[in-house]
């Protein structure tokens, strides 16, 4: 016990705790929060009006559903996401997808306990399985950024997280670089889902941003093929529209 106490200490003045925003060192207060005390005031958590279909953050009073969501059919039962994608949490979420920075999963999955665990008793998800990364794409970049946000939900609500259920069985091209109608053609086939293993269930599916939906919506639809009971979206982070 003692060496692990020490390693601890190790490790924090190796990599003392830093804002995911900004990168700035967090002081003993600011540690509690996960976030600098400007960046806690400037990070939007997604509140007041927002799609009830999707969770986009919307802006105009007494809507109730998001452009996209009135003309859109989904797949999945309902979304929702912590933050609102924006310049706070946009270098936060560059840091947690490539720059190795698994440690902000536990501070995100802290906040989505306390924003959405209202939502989230009501939904009751069975299992979390994060949108799988093509295994070729995972060995380049070292990990999945989704599946590390899965693994902290899965710690902070005490749930079975399943990396197995929905597999992605081919390459795909970056998403951001596509427009809506290439976003839907370029995931065709790209996932599969073991039917054994979403039977019956209502499953959360763990994102890092929810964008148009297209990802959410194909991975969705698999799951719901393949026996699936519903499918809820969640996601770190969500667009605003308004
Ligand atoms: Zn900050
Ligand atoms: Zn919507």
């Amino acid at each position: 016990m003692k060496i692990l106490k020490v390693m601890e200490i190790v490790i924090e003045m190796l990599f003392p705790q830093r804002c995911p925003c900004c990168d700035e060192l967090l002081d003993e207060e600011e540690k509690k929060w996960g976030f600098c005390k400007r960046c806690r005031k400037k990070r939007h958590l997604v509140s007041g009006n927002f799609c009830l279909k999707c969770g986009k953050q919307l802006v105009k009073e007494q809507q109730e559903y998001c452009g996209d969501c009135k003309k859109t059919e989904h797949s999945f039962r309902e979304g929702r996401g912590v933050y609102v994608y924006d310049n706070t949490m946009r270098p936060a979420m560059y840091r947690f997808k490539y720059g190795n920075r698994r440690c902000y999963g536990r501070i995100f999955a802290s906040d989505a306990k306390k924003r959405w665990g209202t939502w989230l008793s009501r939904v009751q998800p069975d299992v979390i399985c994060p949108v799988p990364m093509y295994e070729r794409k995972k060995r380049k970049r070292g990990y999945n950024q989704a599946r590390v946000w899965a693994a902290a939900l899965g710690k902070e609500l005490d749930l079975p997280v399943d990396e197995a259920a929905l597999r992605r069985v081919r390459g795909t091209r970056p998403q951001k670089e596509l427009n809506p109608a290439a976003r839907a053609a370029n995931l065709r086939n790209a996932f599969y889902v073991d039917p054994a293993r979403v039977r019956g269930k209502r499953i959360l599916l763990a994102d890092d941003i929810y964008t148009t939906g297209a990802t959410a919506d194909e991975a969705s639809e698999k799951l719901m093929e393949a026996g699936a009971r519903e499918v809820f979206v969640f996601c770190i982070c969500t667009g605003a529209e308004g």
